[in-house]
């Protein structure tokens, strides 16, 4: 399998390459050169395999010859040694809880991926890279609980001041060793435009081995697609669901219809957005306009221009038309955010995460309008890691469960910063 750049002014490349680079040196995303299509058998017979068999059948294509065999093994089970629950919360509503990792996070499996593919390439390599990301939140904890000690591998996180959970602070700001913190007082757009920056410099580039950890990178955002295949492992209904993700960059949904493409039968897909509503607005109106982040309840999908949707566009040829017949997205108000989430635990005793109540709510809408199908929403974090905005939702207070409860004392250690790019480039110069 080779990767081209979407800007299609740099060469194709391998899995290794692409993983290393992030981006392409032409600044576009890489993308498979073709989608895979999986034996009828194995999607007919998928309860029959293990989750490591569903996931390796998948992600092997992708990786080719880069990994041999026996660490591919090693990578992939050693990513998803946890659950991946289908839970029934209604008549015709099913949560795929993907929190369940160490971080409480779904970003957890494409962290854990990457991380652990990066550290056989630089064993390889020999020499230390930097992976560099922006986060509106999820992201810096998965990234560096993924990355902690990792040899070889110095990780810098940008995160916005003030716009992110106390949880998710002390997850990414607590660790230390070769997890490096930067606090922009800014909001995420700042966070990804700085990120972009130092990407695009051909001067630090020359320096420092830089890579990306975000959703940009195949390697956190191709095994993604194993969400999915869990999901249909475990669904007993007749007829193939509607699948609803609750979507910011657009990285986990472009891996959903990716699996899709690849033979996983499903019905529908909804993009479920908040108040950031480029691609509800997009979907309608035909006129993509990007816009500056809002910040919302559902902040880890505060995004004003979601990288990946690129992806989804060369995946159906830039033809709107296709892609509207199996993508709808809605946005939700904070207000449907809060409301959800009361009338889900109070009606079925289910406790939702701010992500994971635009998700029920679009894929509610969605519903509502399509009477007879039944459809699975992914709960993509642990409602404990956005204590108030359920609170505000319950007027109760949840407890922290045991795994992350002794972050909360830990001290954190952060470099504030101006959205300023001459100090970010000196900050990496000097590692
Ligand atoms: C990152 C994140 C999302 C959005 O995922 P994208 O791939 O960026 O669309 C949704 N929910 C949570 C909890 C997240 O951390």
């Amino acid at each position: 399998m080779l990767y081209y750049s979407l800007n299609k002014q740099a060469p194709n490349v391998d899995f290794k390459e692409a993983t290393i680079r992030g981006l392409a040196p032409d600044k576009g995303l890489y993308f498979p050169d073709h989608i895979p299509l999986l034996p009828e058998d194995f999607i007919k017979d998928i309860v029959s395999y293990s989750k490591e068999e569903v996931a390796l059948q998948v992600i092997q294509p992708y990786v080719g010859d880069t990994i041999p065999a026996k660490e591919l093994d090693e990578i992939i089970s050693d990513t998803i040694n946890f659950d991946f629950p289908l839970v029934k919360v209604d008549e015709n509503k099913y949560s795929l809880e993907l929190y369940h990792g160490p971080t409480l996070a779904f970003k957890d499996v494409g962290a854990r991926f990457m991380s652990r593919c990066l550290g056989f390439f630089a064993k390889e390599k020999k020499e230390k890279v930097v992976v560099l990301v922006a986060t509106s939140g999820d992201t810096g904890g998965a990234v560096a609980n993924g990355f902690y000690d990792v040899d070889g591998v110095e990780v810098v996180i940008l995160y916005p001041s003030g716009k992110v959970s106390s949880v998710q602070e002390k997850q990414l700001t607590t660790l230390g060793k070769n997890i490096h913190a930067l606090e922009v007082e800014g909001n995420f757009d700042d966070c990804q435009q700085l990120v972009k920056q130092a990407f695009g410099d051909n001067e630090l580039n020359e320096i420092v081995v830089l890579t990306s950890a975000n959703s940009i990178n195949v390697a956190r955002w191709l095994p993604q697609q194993f969400y999915y295949f869990f999901a249909y492992r475990q669904w007993k209904e007749i007829t193939p669901p509607v699948i609803s993700v609750p979507s910011g960059n657009f990285g986990n949904i472009c891996a959903g219809i990716l699996a899709h493409i690849s033979g996983l039968p499903v019905k529908h897909f909804i993009a479920g957005c908040n108040a950031n509503d480029v691609i509800p607005s997009y979907l309608q109106a035909g006129i993509f306009e990007a816009k500056q982040a809002v910040s919302t309840l559902s902040n880890a999908m505060d995004v004003g221009n979601p990288s990946n949707f690129i992806r989804i566009l060369e995946i159906f040829n830039n033809e709107l038309g296709d892609l509207k017949n199996i993508l709808t997205s809605y946005s939700i108000s904070d207000e449907e955010t809060i409301s959800t989430i009361k009338q889900v635990y109070d009606q079925q005793d289910y406790l939702l995460d701010p992500h994971g109540a635009v998700a029920y709510c679009a894929l509610q809408k969605y519903l509502e309008q399509h009477r007879g199908e039944k459809g699975i929403f992914l709960e993509t974090a642990h409602p404990v890691k956005f204590p108030a905005c359920v609170e505000q939702a319950l007027n109760k207070t949840i407890d922290i469960p045991e795994s992350i409860a002794h972050i909360m004392h830990l001290e954190k250690r952060a470099t504030v910063m101006a959205p300023d790019y001459n100090f970010l480039k000196d900050y990496l110069l000097k590692m």
